[in-house]
């Protein structure tokens, strides 16, 4: 008999550190999301790509109505 082993495979997901909310997000793969290519931070000793959540967009609406 063949013995099955489940292997519960994880979950991995690209975590970026926010610089506008100052913490971890997982990436989520939405447009309004932003990860920089080339923007590192260490956060709790760990290097993380640098990116902006979608929060910050809500902040630019709110403090920059849009006028061309
Ligand atoms: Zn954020």
């Amino acid at each position: 008999m063949c013995k099955l082993i489940l292997i519960k495979k994880k979950e991995v997901r690209l975590m970026y550190y926010c610089i506008f909310c100052k913490n971890l997000h997982h990436f989520n793969y939405t447009k309004d999301e932003v990860v920089f290519k080339s923007g590192f931070h260490y956060f709790d000793t760990k290097l993380y790509h640098a990116g902006l959540c979608s929060q910050v967009h809500v902040f630019l609406k709110n403090e920059q109505p849009a006028t061309a």
